[in-house]
């Protein structure tokens, strides 16, 4: 059976070399009788298994000793709850910057636990860019900045790093997490759900400074303290192990690809491929400002919508999947994460000048 070039935004493809090996150790990982979903999460085999992703995630990420990496389940949505019940430390108050449909989430589930100072927003705008900092109206006395650095649904991406002074900052990079290089050390805190651009679903990776960790208020169940996480390797409970699994392929293959400066050169290219032509088109356009425009989530709209049927159907007889876009921006939304491959975004790109040339 042929693969089809998937540009679904999550569950989201995964470099095949990856499904390959995972196929080939299936029943019997490397000699020991067993599949890694069935391994003790407690024995050598397994602890190796996350040990080496965690070291392999440090190096990808180039993240500083004084930074705890964890695995976790519950997804970047549970993050919008844990973030607040763990940093909260007393203080009644969170900033937040609304740049999209995963900001508003995060937003909402966090006036369960604290007030919400919406410090800027692109909303008026049908959130289409990222608003710049200089128009941030942050509140002083806020526990922690709160932004979403890759809008998965508008495709709005930030292109720098806020600063936020002493207050740490703490961003969902679920949608771009390794798709370039960052400065871990500007952030309080990272996390991301797995499969987007890390591996499966089921779990969620968290990256925490050190000193924001022990914050939760007495009373905090377990499974919602960082600390307890922390001081547990992630193992307090049973990890989803298999996930952990194939994200340390993932993190192998990216190792393989020259790291995250290589990776972060390849999405340019194509992302540059696909937002040149639609610049170049007069069927299709891009609602998103140039400047903050997403690397790994591009939405387009045709210029008469009633297109959109015959160009999905077009598209999914020549082996593309998953173009049409989220409800809230209408179109289609073509995700081109690390695995998607550049003769992925050619064929698309292909498709679309053979459509316009049929349509214009
Ligand atoms: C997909 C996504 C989420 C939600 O992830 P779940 O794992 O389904 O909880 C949150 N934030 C962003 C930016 C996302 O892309």
């Amino acid at each position: 059976m042929a693969r089809v070039f998937n540009f679904g935004a999550g569950p989201a493809v995964l470099p095949e070399e990856v499904l390959h090996q995972a196929a080939a150790e299936m029943l019997d990982w490397h000699g020991s009788g067993m599949s890694v979903m069935e391994m003790s999460h407690r024995g050598d085999e397994f602890i190796a298994i996350a040990a080496e992703a965690e070291a392999d995630l440090r190096e990808l990420l180039a993240i500083p000793a004084h930074y705890k990496v964890l695995f976790l389940q519950g997804g970047a949505t549970l993050q919008f709850a844990m973030v607040p019940m763990n940093l909260l430390d007393g203080k009644k108050c969170a900033d937040y910057v609304n740049t999209g449909e995963w900001s508003k989430r995060a937003i909402k589930e966090a006036k369960a636990f604290c007030e919400v100072n919406v410090a800027a927003s692109s909303e008026e705008a049908g959130f289409t860019y990222v608003p710049e900092q200089a128009t941030w109206r942050l509140s002083g006395d806020a526990a922690y900045v709160h932004i979403c650095s890759n809008e998965t649904i508008g495709g709005v991406e930030f292109h720098w790093v806020p600063d936020t002074g002493e207050v740490p900052l703490v961003a969902d990079m679920s949608s771009h997490i390794l798709s370039r290089p960052i400065d871990v050390s500007r952030y309080g805190l990272i996390y991301a759900g797995a499969q987007k651009n890390i591996g499966p679903a089921g779990l969620a990776i968290v990256v925490v400074r050190e000193d924001l960790l022990g914050r939760a208020p007495k009373g905090t169940a377990s499974m919602l303290d960082y600390k307890v996480h922390a001081d547990a390797q992630s193992m307090s409970n049973t990890p989803p192990t298999y996930a952990v699994y194939v994200a340390g392929l993932v993190l192998k293959w990216l190792k393989r690809q020259g790291g995250l400066a290589a990776m972060e050169r390849k999405n340019v290219a194509k992302a540059g491929l696909l937002y040149e032509y639609l610049g170049d088109s007069t069927l299709f356009r891009s609602p998103v400002r140039e400047a903050d425009r997403s690397r790994m989530n591009v939405p387009f709209t045709l210029r008469d919508p009633s297109l959109d049927a015959p160009f999905l159907a077009g598209a999914e007889e020549r082996g593309m999947v998953q173009l049409k876009g989220h409800r809230s921006v209408g179109g289609m939304r073509a995700s081109i994460y690390n695995a998607m491959p550049i003769e992925g975004v050619q064929r698309l790109v292909e498709y679309m000048r053979e459509f316009e040339a049929r349509h214009g």
